[in-house]
């Protein structure tokens, strides 16, 4: 496979951006290699700069869903853009989007948008803690919630009562308010609350993990920690910017009937635009500005352009139920070719995996948190990473990711899938 002009632009790239990315995990760093520069998409395919063409497994890390430049959300799109893409103004698209995530997700009662998922959790810790007057927060470890300062705290390291932060630039004052749990241990986080108490503003989770890897919640574990924010007045967030829209229509929350305070969104709500956004029970989000005193403002907030999307893609999904089904199918089939491969090869390898996203884990341990999913080999998954770029499948470069459907993948697609990844097993079994 040719790929001169991707590392020509690469090369290129890293005059003038740091690592030649905008987004660090695109510079293949933990898989070795080059990355490949993108010229465009259709449907279940990436196209690079050589013109090498790729079935697509992470689709924009989520958003699409529907596969590359569906229709309807081009033409929502190109709509929008001709009557001006910015006004910095109330617009009509903005009611109507914030009325159907009220309406699909029903915990929600009040949203506001965003531009990205970070800024959705980072507003809305800020909006609990002036809610509850409390300045600490509970994250879990191997969950990531967007690079604001608050989050970049021993996300999987040991430290578990006090945060030390993972990236310099972030402070020990910040990284203080910041305590960790090992995801899935309801008692990890009793004892946090327990050492800490009245001081929790709230309880951020991936209901769903998808960021050290697809990780789902132990029997009880959603529940439970809704009984004990109940138990101790403390704002239980669900982060559903990858699941919300995804596993479900009204995200985790509708799936395992474990209603949150609050919710962030983004990827699906903006079909491909940047958009976040994170919204509540009422009491919760009339602290923010202009009703309440928590500040929260974004010059490009509501975006025409991406408003169009998001609803386009909402309404679609709504209209639609049977997509979950169809993904459901698609995912079915896929991971039972590569269960079928692996175990005829005979390597042990951990697969979870629900609805539209699934990661494989080269280690033959279960995978339920961070420490679980960092005893994978990592060295073989690069491999395994290359392998299968190169017989045409494009996966996420890093074993600590989710892959993720999209309805556009045909059965000769997923024959496709099914044949590299017996092909690429052997080859870096051999
Ligand atoms: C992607 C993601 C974020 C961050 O969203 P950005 O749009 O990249 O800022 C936050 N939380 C979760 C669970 C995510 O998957």
């Amino acid at each position: 496979m040719n790929t001169q002009i991707s590392q020509e632009l690469f090369s290129k790239a890293q005059n003038f951006i740091p690592g030649g990315v905008n987004s660090p995990v695109r510079a293949f760093k933990a898989v070795g290699g080059k990355p490949i520069f993108i010229q465009s998409a259709k449907g279940a395919y990436l196209f690079d700069e050589d013109g090498n063409r790729y079935i697509e497994l992470i689709n924009s890390w989520g958003p699409m869903i529907l596969g590359h430049a569906h229709e309807l959300i081009e033409s929502a799109i190109w709509g929008a853009v001709k009557t001006s893409p910015s006004f910095g103004a109330p617009t009509r698209r903005e009611v109507e989007i914030a009325e159907l995530i009220c309406h699909i997700v029903p915990s929600i009662e009040k949203v506001r948008m965003v531009n990205s998922g970070t800024e959705a959790c980072m507003s809305a810790i800020r909006a609990a803690r002036g809610y509850t007057g409390r300045a600490k927060i509970i994250k879990f470890e191997g969950c990531y919630h967007g690079h604001a300062d608050s989050f970049l705290i021993a996300a999987g390291s040991g430290a578990i009562t006090m945060g030390s932060p993972d990236s310099p630039g972030v402070t020990t004052g910040t990284a203080l308010d910041t305590l960790t749990a090992p995801y899935n241990d309801l008692q990890a986080v009793q004892n946090l609350v327990d050492a800490n108490k009245n001081q929790i503003a709230c309880i951020i989770l991936e209901p769903v993990a998808g960021n050290m890897g697809l990780v789902t919640p132990a029997p009880d574990f959603l529940s439970g920690l809704r009984q004990l924010c109940n138990r101790e007045g403390i704002v239980l967030i669900f982060d559903e910017v990858m699941t919300g829209f995804r596993l479900a229509l009204g995200g985790v929350q509708e799936l395992y009937g474990v209603t949150p305070d609050m919710t962030t969104l983004g990827k699906i709500i903006g079909g491909g635009m940047p958009v976040g956004a994170y919204g509540g029970k009422r009491e919760i989000m009339d602290c923010i500005s202009p009703v309440g005193k928590v500040y929260q403002a974004g010059t490009l907030s509501g975006n025409p352009v991406a408003m169009a999307a998001g609803l386009a893609m909402l309404r679609h999904l709504q209209a639609n139920p049977q997509i979950y089904k169809q993904l459901e199918t698609i995912s079915y089939k896929i991971t039972q070719g590569i269960r079928g491969s692996i175990e005829k090869l005979g390597l042990g390898y951990t697969l979870n995996q629900i609805g539209s996203m699934f990661t494989l884990f080269f280690t033959n341990q279960t995978v339920t948190n961070f420490e679980s999913a960092k005893t994978s080999d990592t060295a073989l998954f690069g491999k395994y990473f290359q392998a299968m770029l190169k017989r045409g499948v494009y996966l996420a470069p890093s074993q600590f990711e989710s892959l993720f459907l999209s309805t556009a993948l045909s059965d000769d697609d997923i024959k496709q899938i099914i044949w590299a990844n017996e092909e690429s097993l052997k080859e870096i079994l051999s």
